[in-house]
């Protein structure tokens, strides 16, 4: 067998890009050929490359280049008429430069030593709560004297290490300060540990699994506590399994596959264990990814039918809630809110629909629409700090257009999309706060007033 034909043996990667016909409708929705309207960055282009290299033919760094420049959005399954799955297809490409121990050799040139240094440490930390959290302690510190802005304002770091200077810039205030744009709610201090089982109030209606995700916990815990708090007032017992890990979303994305699927093995062992009518997800990204659990486990036989039976179960909060129902009385909030499409639950999802009725089902709240919603805001899991130019770009459109709602807050449903948010609307001169929907039906539900949400 050539290196080719070893990278596609049951030829399931040819077929799928064999479904593009090359019609060009995903070029328009496709935010990378926006920013520089060059073939090879449209869906269409990448497509053709995958093609070549799979053909033996030589797309070297340049390929690998355009694969890296992609956000992973899905903009463009949503806007394909001929249905083409591109995500199965860029993941594949992207474990292409990314070869590990008994793989076939990899099609592309390997990534440069600097790259792989950067690439190593975003994935030793970002799935491990633990070491995420100690990397807190020093940023906190950085956030108090205004290192932090120094270095990620400073030229040479910006030159010498872009993606440092990038997580700088996007990283939430550990603290309240005094200098610069107020960024919305600082961090929590301490752990907010759930307890592993939360009761329903009133009538049981459901048992269901939560899942705490890594960035969740440690960035956003208030979140996970909303999200439980509004199952159980919904009449669901939650289950919050002490052993689970992450879920795999960023390495699955990353091209990273062999990570990922030893991360989806160990969530579903954990969730099966629990017992649970549904696994409910309130970060975009990893519903997303644990919903294809199955297409990742393919060919490994022990598991691929507990894989499928596993994303089965799997439901992000707003769909599990809008199809649910709601039993909790909700108070009134009169705030006018911008609700923003994160890609992995609106394109990779499909879930738009059931997140407007949530808040529309709150008595006083008025919705508005962002122009440009399908757009990715530029975050799009680790991509804001691996390709900080073209994040910023987007953010700063995302930016824009939030702005132009003139809405009390923002909300969203993935905390990649929270942080972007709230940085590129700081950058702009146009601080917002930012919530996750669960803080918001939280706060209706407990009645709680609008100021909870707006950080004042
Ligand atoms: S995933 Fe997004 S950035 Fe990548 S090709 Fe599709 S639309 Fe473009
Ligand atoms: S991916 Fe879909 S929309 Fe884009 S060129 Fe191919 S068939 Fe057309």
């Amino acid at each position: 067998m050539t290196s080719e034909s070893l990278l596609d043996p049951d030829g399931r990667l040819r077929e799928l890009a064999g479904d593009c016909v090359h019609c060009g409708f995903c070029l328009p929705a496709c935010p990378t050929y926006q920013l520089w309207g060059e073939e090879m960055d449209s869906p269409r282009g990448r497509i053709h490359l995958i093609t070549q290299v799979l053909d033996g033919g030589h797309g070297g760094e340049a390929a690998a280049e355009h694969f890296d420049r992609c956000l992973g959005c899905m903009a463009c399954e949503t806007a394909c008429p001929s249905g083409v799955q591109y995500g199965q297809l860029i993941e594949a490409a992207r474990s292409w430069s990314e070869p590990t121990a008994g793989a076939p050799p990899a099609p592309l040139p390997p990534r440069s030593a600097r790259d792989r240094a950067v690439r190593s440490a975003i994935f030793a930390t970002f799935p491990y709560p633990a070491r995420l959290r100690a990397a807190l302690g020093p940023l906190r510190v950085a956030q108090r004297t205004g290192l932090d802005r120094w270095m990620a304002h400073s030229q040479l770091v910006r030159r010498l290490a872009p993606e440092a200077a990038a997580a700088l810039t996007v990283a939430p205030r550990t603290t309240r300060s005094r200098q610069g744009p107020a960024r919305g709610r600082p961090l929590a201090r301490s752990r907010t540990a759930l307890p592993t089982r939360i009761p329903a109030r009133g009538p049981r209606r459901a048992v269901v699994g939560l899942l705490t995700g890594c960035v969740q916990q440690v960035l956003f815990p208030r979140v996970n506590v909303a999200t439980a708090t509004v199952l159980a007032a919904e009449g669901c017992d939650v289950i919050v399994p002490a052993r689970q890990g992450c879920c795999g979303a960023l390495s699955l994305h990353g091209g990273r596959r062999a990570e990922a699927a030893a991360f989806a093995r160990h969530t579903i062992e954990t969730f099966e264990q629990a017992h649970v009518d549904a696994v409910i997800v309130n970060a975009a990204g990893c519903g997303s990814a644990m919903k294809e659990y199955a297409e990742l486990l393919t060919g490994d036989a022990g598991w691929v039918s507990r894989a499928a039976a596993f994303s089965a179960a799997v439901q992000d909060f707003t769909e599990f809630l809008a199809q649910l129902g709601p039993a909790a009385p909700r108070s009134e909030l009169p705030l006018t809110i911008a609700y923003h499409d994160a890609c992995h639950l609106a394109h990779a999802q499909r879930i738009t629909a059931q997140p407007r009725t949530l808040l529309r089902g709150i008595p006083g709240v008025s919705l508005t629409e962002i122009p440009d919603a399908s757009t990715c805001c530029g975050s799009a899991g680790i991509y804001n700090l691996v390709q900080p130019t073209a994040a910023a770009e987007l953010g700063a459109r995302k930016a824009e257009n939030v702005r132009s709602t003139g809405a009390d807050l923002i909300v969203s449903a993935n905390p990649g999309c929270s942080l972007q948010l709230a940085q590129a609307l700081a950058s702009a001169g146009h601080p917002m706060p930012v919530a996750h929907i669960a803080e918001v039906i939280d706060a209706s539900i407990r009645g709680l007033p609008p100021g909870t949400l707006l950080g004042s």
